[in-house]
Formats: structure tokens, sequence, C-alpha cells
């Protein structure tokens, strides 16, 4: 099985990526979708104490889904509220594009 770390890095490439290609426009239908798409995810996401974490924090700051660059800063804050409560350094959320989106190599 994954390991934690493994399975973290491994999820937050993919929702950073699915936040990188969200639409600029997105209908109403993907707008509900993509709320939904964080319910589920922090419903099933395998680390049963990052889950519940998770859905205090969706509660607490729901998902910003009226464009992509909401979702994805909304998303990097999410992240660095992660890093910061295991004490990894923050990322800056100007460069979420740059690392997610039109790329640069980890
Ligand atoms: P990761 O945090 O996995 O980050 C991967 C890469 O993303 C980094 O190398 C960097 O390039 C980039 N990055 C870093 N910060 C940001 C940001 N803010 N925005 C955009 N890109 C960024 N672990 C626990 O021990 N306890 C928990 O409660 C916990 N909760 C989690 C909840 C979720 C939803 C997820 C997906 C993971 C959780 N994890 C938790 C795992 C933890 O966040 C890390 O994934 C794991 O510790 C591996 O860390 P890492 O240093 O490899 O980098």
């Amino acid at each position: 099985p994954l390991d934690k770390d493994e399975l973290g890095r491994s999820s937050w490439g993919l929702l950073h990526t699915i936040a990188a290609k969200y639409p600029e426009n997105p209908t109403r239908t993907e707008q509900k979708d993509m709320t939904s798409f964080f319910t589920l995810f922090s419903k099933f996401y395998p680390c049963d104490f990052c889950a519940e974490d998770l859905r205090k924090e969706l509660k607490a700051d729901p998902p910003q889904i009226a464009s992509q660059e909401d979702l994805s800063q909304w998303l990097c804050r999410l992240h660095n509220r992660v890093n910061n409560k295991l004490g990894k350094p923050e990322f800056d959320c100007s460069k979420v594009n740059e690392r997610w989106r039109d790329g640069w190599a980890d």
C-alpha cells in the first residue's frame, strides 16, 4: 500500500492538476460538480485523520469554484494550511500555475 506521504504527494499532484485544468468560465453544473468532488474526496480519502481534518477545512472554507484562478488559489491556501500543520514551508501561491499548469519540474 501507499504510505501516508506517498499518498499525499500523489493526491496533491492530482488535485492541483485538476484545479489547473478547471475552466476559466465554468458552467453552474461544473461549479456544483467541483464542490461535490471535494466533498466526496474528503469522505473517501484513504487516510482517516487526514480526511477528517479535510472535512473540517472544507466546512470552514468551502471550495472557491468561480474560475480556474479562484480554485487554484483556494487549493493552494488549503495545502498551505496542511503544510503549516506539518511544519513544512509555505508555498508561494503566486507560483501555483507555474508549478502545476505551465510546468516546472519538481
Ligand atoms: P506535499 O505536501 O505532498 O506537496 C507536493 C508538492 O506540491 C511539493 O513538492 C510542492 O512542489 C507542491 N506544493 C507544496 N505546497 C503547495 C501549495 N500550497 N500549493 C501548491 N503546490 C504546493 N499528512 C499528515 O501527516 N497529516 C495530515 O493531516 C495530512 N492531511 C492531508 C490532507 C490532504 C487532503 C492531502 C492530499 C494530504 C495530507 N497529508 C497529511 C499528506 C501531506 O500533506 C504531504 O502530502 C506529505 O507529508 C508529503 O509531503 P511532501 O513534502 O512530499 O510534499
